[in-house]
């Protein structure tokens, strides 16, 4: 459920019709729905009731330092993958000791911050990262509370390019030597072992995958447990879906029973990620038809947004939802939509039917929330799109659209030319 929806013919977010916006800030431009992101963290949140848990929203879905302000003032905790994540989730107001940091090549700089900071926990990605974070916390006289990613090899059955769980993909431990990794951790005088990780991989739609990780990381607590290694965090990732197209994911609800279920005699606090199913649904892209080309073969609606503004179609050949912002009588018009960048990749939709439209009309490229602006590029020198809050029948820019000016910042001339 999401808060874009037709009132006569007009696509509304919230109170506002999206044309009123566009034609105050221009395209592309980039919508967010307050109570949509609002009811996303609550389904969560209710979700998982009175199981002690913390959900860490994955910062790298969408960065904007409002929405990031909204998910603090709601409570949750974040999981980054970088320094400049964890900068910018503490400076929304995240507690630190609510932020997890996960990714394979965490710098010496990077774990500095991260242990000054006093995070939840280092999610740790392989045995040589383990030890160099036992040697900067050394350094820095402080204890690194530490999970280890397990690679379950659990397939998530979704897109290869996002499946991140099996024994072929770069993320976690595998599951033979994860053992022998805690062990050595526990070992370790500067890190104390808090918690069990896993990401099996993102757009999953069902909750086969989830339960599958679950019972191997559970045998695993067991085990640790009895080896007198304590475990008090189960992190299980993010990666529940969305609907795209026609797509059922399951709803918070039953992803939640689900885990719940595998671990109802086993006390442990919780820690979710989910990045795509808070924010996914909850923002738009606004574009503007420029031209109608009648190619040889098809039509190429030609839009003022490209692949640098929204890259998943062009790397995940992912499905948007593309719909006329103003529904108008008339023909429906079939064909490629693509944006300005010099690139054959460079589109938004392949072979599409999108209502009657004419050059000029605003469309609207849906559940643009998650993996669109956080993706977005300068990419033959376009400014990156303007950002947009709305709640209730009021907007407010959330983030300035780039002008030519910053295109050249930070480059500099060298004094031998
Ligand atoms: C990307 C990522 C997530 C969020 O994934 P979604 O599919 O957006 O929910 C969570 N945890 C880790 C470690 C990630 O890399």
């Amino acid at each position: 459920m999401h808060h874009f929806q037709y009132q006569n013919n007009a696509l509304y977010c919230e109170d506002v019709p999206v044309a009123d916006i566009a034609a105050n800030l221009g395209t592309p431009l980039f919508i967010y729905s307050h109570a949509t992101l609002t009811r996303h963290f609550q389904a969560f949140d209710k979700a998982f009731g009175d199981v002690d848990h913390i959900i860490c929203y994955s910062a790298k879905a969408n960065t904007n330092g409002a929405i990031l302000k909204m998910f603090a003032d709601m409570g949750t905790g974040l999981d980054v993958v970088s320094g400049g994540e964890l900068h910018r989730g503490l400076k929304a107001g995240i507690p630190a000791n609510k932020i997890a940091y996960a990714g394979v090549g965490k710098t010496q700089d990077e774990i500095d911050l991260a242990l000054n900071s006093g995070i939840l926990m280092f999610n740790v990605e392989s045995f040589e990262e383990l030890q160099a974070i036992n040697a900067r916390a050394k350094a820095l006289g402080k204890k690194a509370p530490i999970s280890l990613r397990v690679n379950p090899n659990v397939d998530a059955k979704t897109h290869p390019y996002i499946s991140t769980g099996m024994k072929k993909n770069k993320f976690g431990i595998a599951k033979e030597a994860v053992v022998e990794a805690y062990k050595a951790a526990h070992e370790l005088d500067s890190t104390e072992v808090v918690g069990i990780d896993f990401h099996i991989g993102s757009q999953i739609t069902q909750v086969g995958p989830f339960v599958e990780a679950m019972e191997s990381v559970k045998s695993l607590a067991a085990e640790l447990k009895g080896m007198g290694i304590g475990i008090n965090y189960l992190d299980v990732g993010g990666g529940l879906g969305i609907n795209y197209d026609d797509e059922e994911p399951p709803e918070p609800d039953e992803y939640a029973k689900a885990i719940c279920k595998v671990i109802a005699d086993f006390p442990i606090t919780v820690v979710l990620e989910p990045g795509r199913a808070m924010v996914g649904n909850a923002g738009i892209m606004v574009t503007r038809f420029l031209y109608l080309k009648e190619g040889a073969t098809k039509n190429f609606i030609i839009v003022d947004a490209g692949m640098n503004d929204l890259i998943r179609p062009s790397i995940y050949g992912a499905f948007h939802l593309i719909q006329p912002v103003n529904k108008r009588e008339g023909d429906p018009l079939t064909g490629d939509v693509v944006g300005p960048i010099c690139e054959s990749t460079d589109f938004l939709a392949k072979d599409r039917e999108i209502g009657a439209v004419v050059p000029g009309d605003l469309l609207a490229v849906m559940s643009a929330g998650a993996y669109g602006f956080a993706m977005s590029s300068n990419y033959n020198s376009r400014p990156r799109a303007c950002e947009v809050m709305v709640k209730g029948n009021a907007f407010e820019v959330i983030r300035q659209r780039e002008n030519y000016e910053d295109l050249t910042r930070g480059e500099v001339i060298p004094t031998f030319l």
